[in-house]
């Protein structure tokens, strides 16, 4: 590698690093807000700010090629004040610790606004598993359940799927959970194979659950489902499944992308077509000759917008530009606090993340309250129980919004974080 070559990559590191601080400072700012709206003091605020825990692991893995591997890890728990922790784990070359503990803050927010009676967590190892085999992936797995097996388990801090990791990961996970303790421990881990005591519905629930909120922001600004153009940025498991269910729903879905760049046709894509094509990191777009990028997905004539991928893609230098009436944010953290402020200013309704994504957690609720009584429920009864939670978790949030008169981001917050500091109030802490 070049001395170059050894730059770059350094400030991409660095560069990823800055963001997610930004982000974490920019949820703490909110939390602030959102307290202070509320009626709580500064103690409070100083308890919920941070992260009551973050454990840092490395992990020895064998290679295929016999040679060893060391990688770090992370668990990060933010308040169990409510109840366990709750939150995916991601496998991702740029996991960092900032990211982790902003994102733990995240899922509490998210249980607190769905009122399941978790707090938040989250966890991370630093991997790029699109680079790894099966059997590196496998004992990667499950070398991270060993390291953090002392702060996790069914009745303490519950892990999921996040980006990167999937079904088969949550088997590997929860088999090693299992070994350790030396009793079956399905609810240790959620977003499990069905066999394993996964849950019906758990695999579409981020993408139903945005499908609700469109559904129920598409009536609040008076416009028709039925044909209105949508474009969805991300074509992972919440980006391919919503796109999915908004052709069903009869919306026409105009533009989608991955990570190299995006597909656009005004009448409409073939979506079967591409979600036949993906491959399972959401990947598609290397098929066609002609691509848009990311930057123009976001901005063109549409009435809804859903970005379903990364941090930071709506911020002050494009935010005006955007056409849609309607921004639901899929991915975590996609729109930055000034372009919130743009958006709700030129009349946008923005369904921020805390929302908009929290059918996934939702659902992993349902998967823990199932294994822990051994009774299992029907697809149909996860969707009706899911589609209660979400419109629910809508209305209380828009009425909210409405009552204190703030945007939709600051209404989230103060919804989500109210149980916490209750909770927190009647232990003591503060
Ligand atoms: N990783 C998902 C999220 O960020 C799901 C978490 C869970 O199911 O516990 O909401």
């Amino acid at each position: 590698m070049s001395v170059n070559a050894v730059v770059n990559e350094m400030t991409k590191e660095q560069q990823k690093e800055q963001e997610s601080l930004n982000l974490f400072y920019s949820t703490q700012t909110v939390i602030q807000k959102a307290l202070a709206k509320l009626g709580y003091q500064n103690e409070m605020f100083d308890l919920l700010k941070e992260p009551l825990r973050l454990l840092t692991v490395r992990i020895p893995v064998r290679m295929d090629d016999g040679s060893v591997k060391v990688f770090t890890g992370y668990r990060s728990q933010h308040n169990d004040a409510v109840g366990p922790t709750k939150g995916g784990v991601r496998f991702h070359p740029e996991v960092n610790e900032e990211e982790v503990k902003a994102l733990s803050i995240w899922m509490s927010l998210k249980c607190g606004i769905t009122n399941l009676p978790y707090g938040g967590g989250k966890g991370g190892i630093i991997c790029d598993p699109r680079k790894m085999s099966f059997r590196e992936l496998e004992r990667l797995s499950r070398g991270y359940v060993r390291a953090i097996s002392q702060i996790v388990g069914p009745t303490k801090d519950i892990p999921a799927p996040d980006v990167y990791t999937n079904s088969q990961i949550m088997a590997w996970m929860m088999d090693e959970y299992s070994r350790l303790r030396e009793f079956d421990s399905p609810g240790f881990i959620t977003g499990k194979p069905i066999v394993l005591g996964g849950s019906q519905g758990r695999e579409t629930a981020t993408a139903r659950g945005v499908t609700i909120c469109i559904e129920e922001a598409v009536k609040k600004k008076g416009i028709e489902l039925q044909g209105a153009r949508v474009v969805i940025q991300g074509f992972g498991n919440a980006g391919s499944y919503l796109a999915k269910f908004m052709h069903d729903a009869g919306a026409k879905v105009i533009a989608v992308s991955d990570v190299y760049g995006g597909v656009h046709d005004p009448n409409g894509l073939d979506i079967d077509y591409l979600l036949d094509r993906r491959d399972s990191f959401g990947t598609f777009s290397q098929l066609f000759k002609e691509t848009i990028t990311n930057k123009e997905l976001l901005e063109l004539e549409c009435d809804i917008l859903v970005p379903a991928a990364i941090s930071n893609q709506i911020t002050a230098e494009n935010a005006a530009n955007i056409k849609a009436a309607i921004v639901v944010e899929a991915a975590n953290g996609p729109t930055t606090l000034e372009a919130t402020n743009i958006l709700t200013e030129r009349g946008v309704l923005l369904v921020p993340d805390i929302l908009a994504s929290a059918g996934g957690v939702t659902v992993s609720y349902f998967e823990w309250v199932q294994n822990n009584q051994g009774y299992y429920w029907t697809e149909e009864e996860v969707a009706e129980k899911l589609k209660k939670v979400m419109v629910d978790s809508f209305e209380k949030i828009y009425r909210t919004a409405q009552e204190y008169q703030v945007d939709m981001r600051l209404a989230a917050y103060m919804t989500g974080i109210r149980k916490m500091a209750e909770a927190a109030q009647f232990r003591g802490w503060v």
